[in-house]
């Protein structure tokens, strides 16, 4: 700091409005690095009374911004009229005074009214008391600077400043924010935050909205008590002002035009926000309760607490569409597939800062900070990839999850919600028992989204005045708790008689509302006021309902077409620097793009992907190492090696082309997969992948293959043409990098729910990409991809073989050295091994053994199968081979359908490693060996 403008500032000893702000700015630098500030300012933090506690998260202000600002200040200068406090003695409290007020922004949260049952026992921070600070009663009649509180005048009585500080932050709101580092940010909540003292002005009309939303909270709650009494329906009670918030957070998210909100809930109070705000008809609930399910959903159904919905609902800046996520029991997993859908519906509508479509995810309080999916969705909010401008996360904070309420038992960190402060995310905690505070936080919520296009969190402290379901007894277990539930006012009943004694509403009008609303639900009728038909907000899937793997399409392409396809996506311009093995790469591509060498794996999925975008389709592909392909082989994305800058061939595929994004995603499987899910099932056009960077880390997000990829069109009726492609293969890398797990997939197998596809060459893989979009069913598509094959000299294809034929999900004999009046076994395999086999045979001069790659394991190709096997009507001996262990791999799951395709009293025998605990063996010796002699079996050669 310029030591004359430090003395000069000293010596005239003003805490001018400006530069009290300044001492604010550099207080914050100096908690949270002392260091960070000159000796001088040092020296004087340091005879200061510390505020610690969470403090220490606070992370430092920008320091060009500070030195910027106390120099603009100087400059200024005389020229400036600022307020001065003359009072000497004043003057020696008035950076206690500002300390104080940073207290109450940093902790005043801890000591704020949040509790409706005033069960939390919380310590009192004793930095929020004026004596800690030494200020004392004589102090309270003095005029001190506010500094940048943003209440009052520049100066106000010391008495009268903490009451509005303990107003603005020691109320029925308790803002956490100060750990955010950027400084407008900070500045634009105490904008909104302490003008109002944190509160909002609402008129009757206002007020009389949010006691509707009370009302019809607690009316369907007790109306489904008493008509289905004992039923499972996960009651709201207790956290009933969440209605009134949706309808808030909608209003004002239409106010800022957005058209879309994507909302993901787990089950407690979803049936009350699927009838009160989504508009869902009580007669088609009430039949659920009553055992009757809706024509409309197709498969096996699910329980009524975790259905989807979607509406329209009208507010005064347009309709918004709603869509509740299908939901599976796992709590917090819908989180990124919300997020994955958002990221479709914006994608589709062009917008990337979010604006046009907003997430809203509902947490449980044990859940978000119980389950690491939360945190792996917080990570991706501001990633290229997965960004969506921003979430409104919801917690309802009942204080218990199922039985657990200990917060010694729950969670480590004081709030449910600190996890959020991994994204600096403000955290809005709430008295639960105000509705017009939780109304004041939901549009600041959803002010501070539209703003800075980050998430926001509201903590809403509520309770559950039932067990954890209607059939539970909670005092069995928290008999404290439930002893003070009993004698509580429900939050509508404590509202009503607010507005009652305040005159807002008569004590007539409450019980009419009340009765009003009870006949609304005897009608079964949609009882949302701003309930609209819904329009055709998203895409249409009917083109897609009912439709087979096995229907024929027509995805051929003229050979000059794919010629020219090839030479575009192979041309890199000159400027662009390729590191020398990518240059290799590129220089093979040419030549095979000119005829010269025949197209290896990399370079097929390459044109299979470059047809798609010239058909004008999107793609989308994730996965950890998704640009270059864990394995080289890809390289779609290119590094310049003198500026770092990226080329993508694939987005110069033709002057009017489908958008490609390929995105090396953050190093999680669920969250990504999910997101991935979320995305497909919102966009049926196009192609959506998720690659793992090796197959076995797919298992990190088993949740989301059982719950939403295997099950979800059963379940939910909700289709899904997601691709993944988890490498695979016994390459001799030990237990974690040879398996996929492929028998999961298959075991998972039924109702043609999935694809489940291992194919052997390069025009194999460009035909099943290319099916994948071109055939109008939408299922996903689950691959075995290669690791050594995709640079084995005999994977390879012919540009003929991708301009004709399609994917083959059985590939017959292709040597004429097999006769098939010889052939007395025939092989089948999938994958690598079959050319170990070929390999073998031909070294072997075998001419009686046949082999037959089954490409699609499932649904199995039961007609390509036996069109294949007419040949072989006279063989006996059938043999399944396999490079994974016994009890792993296709055999168990799909061997009945090798039986039903094999001739009358054939075998079936089995040619693989016996049966293993680990997937792989780790010695390269034994792997050998073991490879050796399943190849050595299936050949007969011993
Ligand atoms: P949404 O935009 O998610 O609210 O969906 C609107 C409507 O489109 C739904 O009510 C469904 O009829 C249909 N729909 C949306 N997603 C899917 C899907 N993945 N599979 C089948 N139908 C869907």
């Amino acid at each position: 700091m310029h030591q004359g403008i430090m003395k000069a500032w000293l010596e005239s000893s003003h805490l001018s409005g400006a530069n009290s702000t300044y001492v604010e700015e550099m207080y914050e630098a100096y908690q949270q690095d002392p260091e960070s500030v000159s000796d001088d300012w040092r020296a004087v933090f340091d005879n200061l009374p510390p505020v610690n506690g969470t403090a220490v998260n606070v992370p430092e202000p920008a320091h060009s911004k500070v030195r910027d600002y106390f120099r603009s200040e100087a400059l200024k200068g005389s020229q400036k009229a600022v307020a001065r406090v003359t009072d000497p003695e004043v003057d020696a409290k008035q950076v206690k005074v500002l300390q104080m007020i940073n207290a109450h922004r940093f902790r005043g949260h801890q000591n704020a009214q949040l509790d409706p049952l005033g069960l939390w026992k919380r310590e009192a921070v004793k930095e929020l008391d004026p004596a800690y600070h030494g200020l004392t009663e004589d102090d309270m009649s003095r005029k001190f600077n506010t500094g940048s509180f943003a209440y009052g005048g520049e100066t106000m009585e010391l008495g009268e400043l903490i009451t509005a500080l303990k107003a603005t932050y020691c109320g029925s709101i308790g803002a956490e924010y100060m750990h955010i580092t950027d400084t407008d940010e900070k500045r634009w909540i105490q904008q909104r935050l302490e003008p109002s003292l944190g509160k909002a002005t609402y008129d009757k009309q206002d007020k009389a909205r949010i006691l509707e939303g009370l009302n019809s909270a607690e009316g369907i709650e007790k109306y489904l008590g008493a008509k289905f009494p004992g039923a499972k329906r996960f009651s709201l009670e207790g956290g009933d002002v969440l209605v009134p918030m949706m309808r808030e957070l909608i209003y004002q998210a239409g106010g800022h035009g957005t058209k879309e909100i994507v909302i993901g809930m787990a089950h407690r109070g979803r049936l009350n926000v699927l009838v009160n705000i989504l508009g869902k008809k009580p007669q088609e609930l009430f039949d659920e309760f009553a055992g009757k399910h809706a024509d409309s959903v197709n498969g096996s159904g699910d329980v009524k607490y975790h259905q989807g919905f979607s509406s329209d609902f009208e507010t005064p800046g347009g309709n918004v569409h709603l869509a509740l996520a299908f939901n599976p029991s796992h709590l917090e997993i819908v989180n990124p597939v919300v997020m994955g859908s958002v990221r479709a519906r914006q994608d589709r509508r062009g917008c990337p800062d979010g604006q046009l479509v907003m997430p809203i995810t509902i947490h449980g309080d044990s859940a978000i900070t119980g389950q690491g999916i939360v945190q792996e969705t917080f990570n991706m909010s501001q990633t290229r990839g997965f960004k969506v401008g921003g979430s409104i996360r919801v917690v309802i904070n009942n204080q218990v999850g199922f039985t657990t309420s200990n917060h010694q038992d729950v969670r480590s960190t004081e709030y449910c919600t600190d996890i959020a402060k991994m994204v600096q995310a403000p955290i809005f905690h709430v008295n639960g028992d105000d509705p017009e505070a939780v109304a004041f936080v939901a549009q600041l919520a959803v002010d501070y989204r539209n703003e800075f296009k980050r998430d926001v969190v509201i903590d809403l402290v509520c309770y559950r005045r039932h067990g954890h379901n209607e059939a539970d007894e909670p005092s069995a277990t928290q008999p404290l708790m439930y002893g003070k539930i009993k004698k509580h006012p429900t939050p509508r009943k404590i509202y009503a008689d607010r507005l009652i004694e305040e005159q807002a509403i008569a004590a007539e009008e409450v019980t009419a509302m009340i009765n009003d609303y009870r006949e609304a639900l005897d009608h079964g009728e949609c009882v949302v006021r701003e309930w609209r038909p819904m329009e055709m907000h998203s895409v249409d899937w009917t083109p897609f309902i009912g439709r087979e793997w096995d229907e024929n399409y027509d995805a051929s392409l003229p050979i000059e077409q794919l010629y020219e396809l090839a030479k575009r996506t192979a041309y890199v311009p000159e400027a662009h620097k390729l590191q020398s093995r990518v240059a290799k790469i590129y220089k093979d591509r040419l030549a095979m793009a000119s005829g010269d060498k025949p197209l290896d794996w990399g370079f097929a999925e390459t044109l299979a992907y470059a047809s798609i975008l010239e058909a004008q389709y999107r793609i989308r592909i994730t996965g950890q190492d998704s640009g270059r392909g864990t394995f080289f082989h890809r390289h779609a994305v290119l590094h310049n090696q003198k500026d770092a800058t990226t080329y993508l061939p694939l987005r110069h595929v033709a002057e009017e082309q489908g958008p490609i994004e390929i995105i090396d995603s953050v190093l999680s499987e669920a969250s990504v997969l999910a997101f991935e899910y979320g995305y497909a099932t919102a966009e049926p056009s196009g192609l959506t992948i998720w690659e793992a960077q090796f197959g076995d880390f797919v298992n990190c997000a088993q949740v989301v293959i059982d719950q939403f990829l295997s099950s979800g069109e059963q379940k939910w009726g909700r289709m899904c043409g997601l691709t993944m492609l988890l490498p695979h293969g016994y390459e001799g890398q030990g237990p974690e990098h040879s398996s996929a797990r492929l028998e999961r997939f298959l075991q998972l197998c039924a109702n043609h729910n999935m694809q489940v596809c291992v194919p052997s060459t390069p025009a194999q893989v460009y035909h099943m990409l290319r099916r994948q979009v071109a055939r109008p069913m939408r299922r996903p598509l689950v691959v075995m991809s290669p690791k050594s094959l995709l640079r084995h000299p005999m994977a390879v294809s012919s540009m003929s073989e991708l301009a004709e034929g399609s994917f083959q999900s059985v590939i017959g004999e292709i040597e004429g050295t097999q006769d098939p009046q010889q052939v007395d076994r025939v092989v089948f395999c999938s994958g690598k091994v079959y050319f170990e086999l070929l390999e073998k045979r031909r070294k072997e001069n075998i001419s009686n053994i046949a082999l037959i790659r089954i490409e699609q394991l499932y649904p199995f190709p039961k007609e390509e199968a036996l069109e294949v096997l007419a040949q072989y009507q006279h063989v006996k001996d059938f043999v399944w081979c396999q490079e994974e262990p016994q009890n792993q791999g296709a055999w168990y799951c799909s061997q009945h359908h090798f039986w039903s395709v094999i001739p009358a009293g054939a075998i079936l025998t089995y040619a693989g490693r016996d049966a293993s605990a680990a997937p792989a063996c780790g010695y390269p010796a034994l792997h050998a060996q073991q490879q050796a002699s399943l190849i050595d079996c299936a050949l007969k050669l011993k």
